[in-house]
């Protein structure tokens, strides 16, 4: 529940509320305002039920949450959250763009490809050392040594880095190599390791699950954020429908329901999301366009070669095309767009 408090109420006066939140055995939450201050009770809703908070002469009104999801919702903090991804800040202004290719393939590759896109304007630089594939008898991914080839090549170019993490027993490795944590769709139920991200302090990319609702995408966030992880991002990478003709369903309306209930920063995946090159281009404007806060892209130096996802993977050149098309999409939607030589 939310608890308002009265205008001018002093702040030995919001302590004494919630001590008697804790010692009821809920989590108390202190979000002092600059017009006032509220403060939030989260646990067990038989307690909840039993508090008698209005009692006390400094609040103003008691409201409960009404969403299952009560950290990621904007009921609770109407605010955006701005996470700070490296040197990228992500639900900020400024527009955040991650590329790179599916999988690390070895130091030439990534870094050929890391040049590239950094060069097009991208300050984060996505590959898969783990790589969750449908069948057991593709590349699985270069493992703990492709989370050394990605650290090199994020120390070489300046850029930031992100991976998926795909079991707690590799987490240790990937939170000392890589910048932030990709949490992949296969795994967005995953709730052994949703606590164990939690427990970082790690930017963590959460992707929405193949035949997830939103409200379960919204659950599995409040998972790593009930742990004690705030940093949390959601991706839309596409979801399966009936529809076959495209590998997913790119869900914009997600987009636009998530900014309007959460104040996490939203991400679209139009790689994932189409699973076809000619149609990254069009999908990441719309992206930009209904709100999303950064875009992540799948690029390969000879998408020809790549070991996975080569039908969606951009070359260098339709990259950098993309990027300059998307300039004035980024700016329509009052955001601005700066490249790493410009954010450093
Ligand atoms: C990926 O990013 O390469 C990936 C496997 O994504 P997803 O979990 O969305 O399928
Ligand atoms: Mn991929």
């Amino acid at each position: 529940m939310i608890i308002i408090l009265k205008a001018n109420t002093t702040e030995a006066q919001a302590k004494e509320v919630l001590h008697e939140i804790e010692t009821a055995g809920l989590q108390p939450l202190h979000m002092p305002g600059v017009e006032r201050t509220v403060l939030g009770a989260l646990g067990d809703e038989r307690i909840l039920d039993a508090l008698n908070l209005e009692k006390y002469p400094q609040v103003e009104k008691v409201k409960p949450v009404l969403s299952k999801y009560k950290l990621v919702s904007r009921e609770i903090y109407p605010q955006d959250t701005v996470i700070q991804l490296g040197n990228t800040p992500v639900g900020s202004q400024q527009f955040a763009l991650m590329g790179g290719p599916c999988a690390i393939e070895n130091e030439e590759q990534l870094l050929e490809t890391a040049q590239y896109v950094k060069s097009a304007g991208a300050t984060v630089l996505r590959g898969g050392a783990f790589k969750p594939r449908t069948s057991p008898y593709s590349f699985q991914g270069l493992g703990v040594e492709g989370l050394k080839i990605m650290e090199q090549v994020g120390k070489e170019t300046g850029l930031d880095t992100i991976t998926e993490l795909m079991d707690i027993k590799d987490l240790d490795d990937v939170a000392n190599h890589i910048s932030a944590i990709q949490i992949g769709a296969r795994n967005m139920q995953n709730y052994s390791l949703l606590k164990a991200v939690g427990e970082t302090q790690k930017p963590i990319l959460l992707k929405r699950g193949l035949s997830a609702t939103i409200e379960e995408l919204l659950l599995a966030a409040e998972y790593i954020v009930a742990t004690g992880n705030p940093n949390v991002m959601i991706c839309e990478r596409g979801i399966r429908t009936f529809e076959t003709a495209t590998r997913n369903t790119l869900d914009l309306n997600a987009v636009a329901y998530i900014k309007e209930k959460s104040h996490l920063p939203v991400i679209v995946d139009p790689s994932h999301g189409t699973g076809v090159r000619n149609l990254v281009s069009p999908m990441a404007k719309a992206g930009v366009a209904c709100g999303a806060d950064g875009l992540i892209i799948e690029c390969h130096r000879r998408p020809v070669e790549s070991v996975s996802d080569a039908a969606q993977a951009l070359s260098p050149t339709d990259f950098s095309e993309l990027l300059q098309q998307l300039k004035p999409f980024i700016e329509a939607s009052g955001r601005t767009f700066k490249p790493l030589a410009a954010a450093v």
